[in-house]
């Protein structure tokens, strides 16, 4: 079993984090994270004053539990044993130099169609016009891997033109021999996607070190301390 871990850290570098990004990504964490906003349409967006990170993933994939893992906040994203109950975006300001974007869960079989048009208008809109969007988060489930669910979000990123990189989650139900196959079979998936980043983090919202290499990597887009919070951001870096 420790050998399967050795060779997934050696496959997929982002778990093994640079000290000095862990604690960059340890201390952005650690400064207080709080609800600012929730749209449900687009005239309600926040106006864009923070580089954001989106998280976006279906139903039950595990987004309300990492984003409170990864602020060490139990409740900042309400949790729910009721797939689909996040039906709008939430704005999360973490500490004045990030947004943590929570976009509403896709695939929810029950959800009504008119329900499902209208958040994927809002998503498609929030996509194409959010110049302080960084990268998007796509969690997938471990146990799954990318399903066909994922394939309508994951075209909509490569045609906004989004950077996105692929978050596995509940690594914690899986050994680590399954979990090299399906972090393998997921990395010649993104082979085809013309906006998927090449890495992909191993997390669990319960345990595992993923938490730490995640909040590094997400570190590297924050603002600096020095720079001010109000600035109107534009563009997007390369
Ligand atoms: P969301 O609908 O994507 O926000 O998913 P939730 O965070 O509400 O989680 C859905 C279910 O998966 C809940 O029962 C959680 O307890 C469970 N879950 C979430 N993250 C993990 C994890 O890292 N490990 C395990 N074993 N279960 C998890």
């Amino acid at each position: 079993m420790a050998e399967a871990r050795e060779i997934l850290t050696e496959i997929f570098p982002p778990q093994v984090i640079d000290s000095d990004l862990a604690e960059v990504g340890r201390r952005l964490f650690a400064r207080e994270a709080r609800f600012v906003a929730g749209a449900s349409e687009a005239s309600a967006l926040l106006h864009d004053t923070l580089p954001e990170i989106a998280f976006a993933g279906r139903s039950n994939v595990g987004k309300s539990s990492l984003l409170n893992a990864l602020t060490g906040r139990r409740a900042l994203a309400r949790t729910s044993n009721t797939p689909g109950r996040t039906r709008q975006i939430n704005f999360f300001d973490l500490g004045a130099r990030l947004m943590l974007v929570d976009l509403p869960g896709y695939g929810y079989a029950e959800a009504p169609k008119t329900e499902v048009r209208r958040w994927t208008a809002l998503l498609r809109g929030y996509l194409r016009t959010r110049t302080a969007l960084r990268r998007v988060c796509l969690l997938v489930d471990s146990r799954r891997g990318i399903t066909e669910i994922d394939h309508p979000m994951m075209q909509m990123l490569d045609a906004s033109g989004v950077s996105y990189q692929i978050v596995l989650t509940k690594t914690d139900k899986l050994g680590a021999c399954e979990l090299a196959l399906v972090a393998e079979r997921t990395a010649a998936e993104l082979v085809a996607h013309a906006a998927a980043h090449p890495e992909i983090h191993l997390t669990s919202a319960f345990k595992g070190p993923g938490i730490a290499a995640l909040r590094a990597t997400l570190g590297s887009f924050a603002l600096a301390a020095e720079e001010p919070s109000t600035v109107v951001l534009r563009g997007r870096p390369q």
